[in-house]
C-alpha cells in the first residue's frame, strides 16, 4: 500500500467575495501521476499555490510529503519542485547557471548536484546547449530547463500547472515522455493541472473541479465507465424541439451544447438510425464516438471545459468579483 503523500481536508480559499476553492477534500498517493482538471477559473491554480505554500487557505488545510502547508512551509519546500505556468528562469544566465543558482538555493552540496545537473540536462536533451544563454531558447527548451531545475534538489513532489500550456503538440509529447520515464526512474510523485483532456487521460487519478468544487476523482476510465454507452451528437434545423421529441418518445434528456443536442444511449449503431427516422425534425449532422473525459466533464457540469467557454465564464466571474455577488 503506498502512503498518501498530499492530503487536503475542507480546504477553503477565498478572494474577497470569489470562492475559488471550495471545501475541497482528496489525497494524493505516494508515486503517482495525479491530475487537477477543469476549465480556466475553476480553482486548480489556486489550490496548486496553497499546496506549495504560495498561498494560506482561508481554512482547512492540507499537508505534502507530512507536513502541514500553513505550519511547516520551509519543510514543504523542500520536499516539492515547480513548474509553473510563466518562466522563472534568468534569461540573462546560461542553461547551466540556471540549474547552479537553484542549485545553491536550496543547499545542494556540489558534488550532489553536479553529477545530478548533468544527468537532468541529459534526460531533456538540453546538455549540448548548457552553455548557450537562456534567452535564446524557444518555449519549448525553457520548459524542459525548467523541469531539469526543479528537480535538481530531488523533491518528493513535482507541482506542474499547466506544464504543456502554448507549447505545439510534438513539445508537449516529449515533455510527456521526460515526465513519465522520470516518474519511472525515481519514483516521484506528479501532481498537475491541465484543461487538455488528451493529457489527463494520462493520469493514475484525476480530480475534476468546476467553480472551485471537486466534483469527481478517479481512474480516467472509471470517469468515463460514469458515461455508460455511446455518446450521440445531433444537430438539427430546430433543436429546441428535437430536445422536446427525444424526452417524449426516447426518455433522453440532451445536454444543449454548442449548436448540438449530445446524450447517451446503449447501442449508438441502431439507435441513429431510428432518430433520424422518427424525429419530424430535419437532421443535418448526426455522429457517435466512445465516452471522453469531456462528455464526463459534460454530464457532470451540464457545460463544456472547452476553452473558449471557460475564458468566457472567467471573464463574467471578474466582472462579477469586481461589482460584487457571485456568478454562476
Ligand atoms: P484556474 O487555475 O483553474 O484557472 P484559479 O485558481 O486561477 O483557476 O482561479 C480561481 C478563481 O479565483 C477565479 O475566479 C479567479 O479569477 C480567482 N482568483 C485567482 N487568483 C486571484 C487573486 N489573486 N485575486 C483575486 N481573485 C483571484
Amino acid at each position: 500500500m503506498s502512503q498518501d503523500i498530499i492530503t487536503v481536508n475542507n480546504l477553503i480559499r477565498k478572494f474577497g467575495n470569489v470562492v475559488a476553492v471550495d471545501d475541497v477534500s482528496f489525497v494524493v498517493e505516494e508515486g503517482k501521476l495525479f491530475g487537477f482538471l477543469g476549465p480556466n477559473g475553476a480553482g486548480k491554480s489556486t489550490t496548486i499555490n496553497v499546496l506549495c505554500t504560495l498561498l494560506k487557505p482561508t481554512a482547512g488545510d492540507a499537508t505534502v510529503n507530512g507536513y502541514d502547508v500553513t505550519k511547516q512551509q520551509s519543510a514543504v519546500r523542500r520536499s516539492i519542485g515547480l513548474i509553473f505556468q510563466e518562466p522563472t528562469l534568468d534569461l540573462e544566465l546560461k542553461a547551466y547557471e540556471n540549474i547552479e543558482f537553484h542549485a545553491r538555493i536550496y543547499n545542494v552540496p556540489s558534488g550532489l548536484w553536479k553529477p545530478r545537473a548533468e544527468a537532468l540536462l541529459k534526460m531533456v536533451d538540453l546538455w549540448d546547449r548548457r552553455s548557450d544563454l537562456v534567452k535564446t531558447f524557444s518555449g519549448g527548451m525553457k520548459r524542459r530547463l525548467e523541469i531539469a531545475r526543479g528537480l535538481i534538489h530531488q523533491p518528493k513532489v513535482l507541482f506542474l500547472d499547466e506544464p504543456t500550456i502554448g507549447l505545439d503538440p510534438q513539445t508537449r509529447g516529449h515533455i510527456w515522455k521526460y515526465l513519465t520515464d522520470l516518474r519511472e526512474e525515481t519514483g516521484i510523485t506528479l501532481f498537475m493541472t491541465t484543461h487538455y483532456m488528451q493529457e489527463a487521460e494520462n493520469c493514475d487519478r484525476i480530480a475534476i473541479i468546476d467553480y472551485g468544487k471537486l466534483i469527481a476523482l478517479d481512474e480516467p476510465a472509471k470517469l468515463k465507465e460514469t458515461v455508460g454507452g455511446d455518446v450521440i451528437t445531433l444537430r438539427t434545423s430546430d433543436n429546441e424541439r428535437a430536445a422536446q421529441q427525444l424526452a417524449a418518445n426516447f426518455g433522453l434528456s440532451p445536454n444543449k451544447d454548442d449548436g448540438a443536442l449530445r446524450f447517451e444511449v446503449k447501442q449508438g449503431e441502431s439507435f441513429m438510425p431510428r432518430i433520424v427516422k422518427e424525429l419530424s425534425v430535419p437532421v443535418t449532422s448526426i455522429s457517435m464516438h466512445r465516452p471522453t473525459l469531456e462528455d464526463v466533464f459534460l454530464r457532470l457540469t451540464g457545460h463544456s471545459i472547452r476553452q473558449e467557454e471557460a475564458s468566457t465564464k472567467d471573464e463574467l466571474r471578474h466582472f462579477q468579483q469586481r461589482f460584487g455577488g457571485r456568478f454562476r
